[in-house]
């Protein structure tokens, strides 16, 4: 797909320039230390670029969701000190959600933003559903261009709304049912196949009538899931389950509570938590044939390793999978790294919003910015 942004490369001469780059380094944290890098590993390529070509580089980025006011937890520090130490000589912003004015996109922030800079990067693809201060102010304000990762995102995706080689795969899971309705429909307009696991399952299985326990649900959706499937839509939902029974907890094997495998309805006070084995195979067997798979939610609650092996097959079949395979979804990434899968992935995304906002429109307010802004 040809992406209309434009590029670092546009520009021009930045020796001696001054160059704030709005990247997304939201990194999962505790207690202060980083979880997971690899948004903060994605940023590089941008900002050695932009060291490279001789500018003075400033990186800013919220983290967490610090509600406009300052908070010591969500600190931007840590974050800086890996970053200085990937790449020294990058100044990098307190966390931009500290002042409310970021989500409001309030003109203040955008004056600091931009105040003695040169030139603007968007690198946050992540952060690029928001028309928050930092993501659509400034190329109002300066020259601007679309990052590496930026321009690597939305190739990647794009090309799944394009033509993509079929048959087309796409995988739903996740526990963000109602956040992925819109991606349900635009995704049944290009996939050939629709395999639903993970919480997203139950609202489906119940539109079927099947008891579904004490799973997770969406019931003002169950009418639209039955008018998808009544309606033919080519949605795939496994045919056993994975449960856990009364008593039991998520993530602490030693609270108790039954484990079992069931075919069909799930008894009254259980919880659906994986894809059984006889699901995760057929869905392994739609997920060979494939030219383009999409993956995107956890098959089940793969943090607690009980419910694990559904989501490690799938992200198997995936990695295994000839054709081109993408992942979205912060969880899910999580996910294929930790199985040590994710090298075998053609394009792990960093979004999670962003990524089905923009598989679902095409484009995304940040995007949008780049495109119309200052000349
Ligand atoms: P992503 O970040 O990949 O888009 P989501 O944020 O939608 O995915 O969902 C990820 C979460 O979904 C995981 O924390 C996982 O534990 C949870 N999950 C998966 N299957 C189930 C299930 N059957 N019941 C409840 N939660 C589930
Ligand atoms: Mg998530």
């Amino acid at each position: 797909m040809d992406v209309d942004l434009p590029r670092l490369e546009d520009l021009g001469d930045l020796t001696g320039r001054r160059v704030i780059v709005r990247c997304d380094l939201n990194a999962p944290m505790a207690n202060g230390a980083i979880l997971d890098d690899f948004r903060i590993r994605s940023a590089l390529p941008t900002l050695r670029y932009l060291q490279g070509a001789g500018a003075k580089v400033t990186a800013c980025s919220h983290l967490g969701r610090p509600g406009g006011q300052s908070n010591p937890t969500l600190a931007m520090a840590p974050v800086g000190e890996l970053l200085r130490q990937l790449i020294p000589g990058v100044a990098v912003l307190e966390n931009l959600r500290f002042d409310p004015g970021e989500t409001a996109n309030a003109a203040e922030v955008v004056d600091r933003l931009v105040d003695g800079q040169d030139a603007y990067v968007n690198d946050a693809f992540a952060a690029s559903h928001r028309t928050h201060a930092s993501v659509v102010g400034p190329p109002t304000r300066l020259p601007s261009a679309a990052g590496r990762l930026m321009v690597k995102e939305v190739e990647a995706l794009g090309s799944l709304r394009g033509a993509p080689r079929r048959p087309f795969v796409a995988i739903l899971g996740g526990a963000k049912v109602r956040d992925k309705l819109g991606v349900v429909e635009s995704l049944l307009k290009v996939v050939d196949a629709l395999l639903v696991g993970g919480g997203m399952c139950f609202t489906f299985l119940a539109a079927k009538g099947i008891s579904i326990g004490s799973s997770l649900v969406e019931e003002d959706m169950v009418e639209w899931c039955a008018q998808l499937l009544d309606g033919g839509a080519p949605i795939r939902l496994p045919i056993d389950l994975t449960a856990l029974g009364p008593g039991g907890v998520v993530g602490d094997p030693s609270a108790g509570g039954e484990v079992r495998q069931v075919g069909g309805a799930i008894p009254d006070g259980w919880r659906g938590v994986d894809i059984g084995p006889g699901s995760a195979v057929e869905f392994c067997d739609v997920i060979a044939g494939a030219e383009t798979v999409l993956w995107n939610g956890p098959m089940g609650v793969f943090e607690d390793e009980r419910f694990a092996a559904g989501t490690r097959t799938v992200a198997e079949a995936v990695a295994e999978c000839r054709g081109l395979s993408v992942i979205g979804g912060g969880d899910s990434a999580a996910a294929a790294r930790r199985f040590g899968l994710d090298d075998r992935i053609d394009h792990v995304s960093t979004g999670g919003g962003a990524t089905l906002e923009f598989i679902e429109k095409g484009d995304l307010p940040g995007l949008t910015a780049l495109r119309s802004g200052y000349r």
